[in-house]
């Protein structure tokens, strides 16, 4: 960047929160998919105006601008892929307002989600969207992924609680969608449009969302099984009893043995696959679908069940599920991680499908995530200093992808396309619709600054 445009931006934010120092570059140069692309300088803003004030001098010098909350995205989301600006929107981390007589909320981009949701609890509610990543991900970047989580099967993604958002577009205007009513049918929705984006549409700046009472009581049940197909065989029985937990997480044996490996974790000799069922809401009724569950997981031959009784039992049982990523990190460095969503009655044969192509390409496949909502973490385990290793998982990924189609599922359930998963979009999205979602990002953002090289291929 010549000097000229970089003294422009740093008279609309300050000398100090730009920088071109090597240390700062490095810091904003990547995502947790640990992709590695320096931007040429990194902005840290402090409010719509002065964001407003970046993206109009970027777009006159067509100035790639990457926007960046926790940089926890999986799919390279906020990785600078042609350099310009890494605009870090951490500094945006106000909690605006909790409106407890309209149970909404309204947050600047940079609150951390936990932070969020601990405040939102000392008012007596709760705010559902729960991914795994929510103790450092910020709200901006689970509103441009839409993410998911832990009780995605009863409480929806964040896009269902999202009613209103301010937004810097990418040619400056700063523009106000949605409402702070819990009903608007008022035009076009362009705040569905927006959540899930992934910041290439607009840079998000105030974001309203809804609240609900927080459930009576919560119970949690751990069950190990000798078999894959017992354990999803599990999961379409309790949906089919009309039961709906707030989670229902499956994880496979290959994650098991790595938790087991990474925390020492006794596992009961034989395990195939767990599953890990949490209930909620009044008391009676969250007593009598516990007892149920419990019975559908002894009539698909569960050989060991545990019940928590006291809080700290629960985050015991959750202690395997939420090693799983560290654990699978520490024995595959390389490992290549997609977020796949089948339809749950196909659960079982997408798992089938995934072993069948393990085989065929000698990998260890290890999965895990949310069995309720059919999405699935798929983590093929590969070791990329041995050469060929990666073209071959990266066929392996090609085929999981299409049997995914072919079974009426999606390529990402919550962690997005990013980078890393856009040449497979047209597996899923045909070539009129494919022309519509080009023609969307062109209207707002006519000279492809924002976010480039994200969601569709080669542009
Ligand atoms: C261990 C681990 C567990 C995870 N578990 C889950 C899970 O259970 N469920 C789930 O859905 N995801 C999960 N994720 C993925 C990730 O944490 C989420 O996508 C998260 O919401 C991203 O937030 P972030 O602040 O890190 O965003 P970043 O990674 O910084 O950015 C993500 C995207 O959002 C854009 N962006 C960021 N802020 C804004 C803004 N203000 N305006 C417009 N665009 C913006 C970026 O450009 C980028 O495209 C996990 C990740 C890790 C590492």
């Amino acid at each position: 960047m010549d000097k000229e445009t970089y003294k422009k931006l740093e008279n609309i934010v300050g000398k100090q929160f730009i920088s071109s120092a090597d240390i700062d570059r490095v810091c904003h140069s990547y995502d947790a998919t640990k992709q590695r692309h320096l931007p040429d300088v990194v902005i840290r803003p402090n409010s719509a105006q002065e964001i407003s004030e970046v993206m109009k001098i970027a777009n006159e010098y067509r100035i790639p601008v990457y926007p960046r909350g926790a940089a926890s995205g999986l799919t390279g989301g906020a990785v600078p892929l042609y350099g310009g600006i890494a605009l870090d929107l951490t500094r945006l981390n106000k909690i605006i307002e909790i409106d407890e007589a309209n149970l909404m909320a309204t947050v600047e981009p940079g609150v951390i989600i936990a932070d969020f949701q601990n405040e939102v609890e000392k008012h007596g509610l709760l705010y559902p969207p729960d991914p795994a990543s929510n103790k450092f991900a910020t709200m901006g970047g689970s509103v441009a992924e839409c993410s998911g989580g832990l009780r995605g099967m009863k409480y929806g993604v964040t896009k269902d609680y999202v009613t209103a958002l301010e937004v810097v577009l990418p040619t400056g205007e700063i523009i106000h969608t949605g409402s702070i009513t819990l009903k608007s049918v008022t035009g076009y929705d362009l705040t569905k449009l927006f959540v899930g984006s992934e910041g290439t549409l607009g840079i998000f700046t105030k974001i309203v969302v809804k609240l609900i009472p927080p459930p009576e009581r919560i119970e949690t049940i751990r069950a190990y099984f000798g078999s894959i197909k017992d354990s999803t065989d599990t999961v379409s029985s309790i949906i089919a009893n009309k039961i709906v937990p707030r989670a229902l997480e499956f994880v496979d044996e290959a994650c098991i043995k790595a938790v087991s490996v990474y925390t020492g974790f006794n596992v009961p000799n034989g395990t195939k696959a767990m599953l890990l069922i949490e209930l909620d809401g009044p008391s009676d009724s969250v007593k009598k679908d516990a007892e149920r569950v419990m019975q559908i997981i002894k009539s698909h031959n569960a050989f060991e069940i545990e019940k928590a009784e006291t809080e700290q039992e629960k985050d015991s049982l959750w202690a395997i599920r939420r090693s799983i990523s560290p654990a699978l990190y520490a024995i595959s460095s390389g490992k290549v991680n997609e977020d796949i969503c089948v339809p749950r009655s196909r659960l079982t044969e997408m798992l089938e499908k995934i072993a069948e192509i393990g085989k065929k390409y000698s990998f260890t496949i290890a999965n895990f995530g949310h069995a309720g909502d059919g999405n699935i973490h798929v983590n093929i385990l590969t070791e990329p200093s041995v050469p060929g290793e990666l073209e071959r998982a990266e066929k392996a990924v090609e085929e999981i992808f299409q049997s995914v189609v072919q079974l009426g599922g999606t390529l990402s359930g919550e962690h997005g396309i990013g980078n890393t998963k856009s040449k497979y979009l047209k597996y899923e999205v045909g070539p009129v619709e494919m022309k519509l979602m080009r023609e969307i990002k062109k209207l707002f953002d006519p000279n492809n600054i924002l976010n480039p090289g994200k969601i569709f291929y080669a542009d």
